[in-house]
């Protein structure tokens, strides 16, 4: 499995608009955070995992080729205003693309972009080709086993995806304020975990850091990495106070998970 973080900041980004704190005016590249989204490749099957508000640049600079499915984790602005670019790969690919998410996610996306649909009747009018599909459990894409795990995160249904291939397991929630326990289970002991880590400050939607390291000890990764990080931290300084095995992740950043 090849993972590539697309982005891995909060949802105003990194720099936050107008702000002069220290973070947002590093020079340090890390602390240049894109909106939070997570790439996958295994045995051939390429899976996409929210199409954030930066998708269109994530795509250019980190090379995303083609987009078998798409896995939305939840319906923030942050995480899906980047749907509508999804069309170049209807073109490039020539087929309609999946889009999974829990039903209360889909009933969101057909509203907000009630203009995507299947069927295109004018020629020459390049709206996207997706289908929409409501999910709950396990389902496979190409090579890949999803699992949609559902975490606590405010009010709005969110889920976290456990992505399994040939033995090797990955395990991505960028937005959670707690985990059920029967989650939590699903993803204890996979090979690479990526956690919401978006500051100290105790957040009403949102785990602090301190927490996420708790349930990242109780999941047991091989590997551990805090994703959706807010201004309040620095890559370098947050990177010195984790635990070993556990990563502060920044955009671009790629992960080999066996082969
Ligand atoms: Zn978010
Ligand atoms: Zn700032
Ligand atoms: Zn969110």
């Amino acid at each position: 499995m090849k993972i590539t973080f697309l982005g891995t900041g909060t949802s105003v980004g990194i720099p936050v608009i107008g702000c002069d704190c220290r973070v947002c005016q590093s020079q340090d590249p890390r602390n240049r955070r894109w909106r939070s989204s997570l790439y996958l490749e295994a045995g051939g099957t390429h899976i996409l995992i929210d199409t954030s508000l930066d998708f269109r640049e994530q795509a250019l600079r980190f090379r995303v080729p083609r987009v078998d499915a798409v896995l939305i984790t939840h319906s923030h602005a942050d995480h899906i205003f980047g749907l509508d670019d999804i069309r170049r790969y209807n073109t490039i690919q020539g087929s309609i693309i999946p889009v999974y998410a829990s039903p209360g996610t889909v009933a969101d996306l057909k509203r907000i972009f009630s203009y995507i649909n299947t069927n295109l009747p004018e020629p020459g009018v390049f709206r996207p080709r997706l289908e929409f599909k409501e999910e709950t459990g396990v389902f496979t894409v190409g090579a890949i086993t999803v699992e949609a795990l559902p975490v606590v995160h405010g009010k709005t249904e969110t889920y976290g995806y456990r992505l399994d291939w040939e033995g090797w397991s990955v395990g991505y929630v960028p937005d959670c304020k707690t985990m059920p326990e029967a989650t939590l289970k699903r993803f204890e002991g996979v090979d690479v975990m990526i956690l919401d880590g978006l500051r100290h400050r105790t957040h009403p939607t949102h785990i602090t850091i301190e927490a996420a390291l708790e349930l990242l000890t109780r999941i047991g990764a091989k590997r551990s990495y805090l994703t959706h990080l807010c201004h309040d931290l620095d890559h370098e300084e947050t990177q010195e106070t984790l635990p070993p095995s556990t990563f502060v992740a920044c955009d671009g950043l790629t992960l080999t998970v066996g082969q």
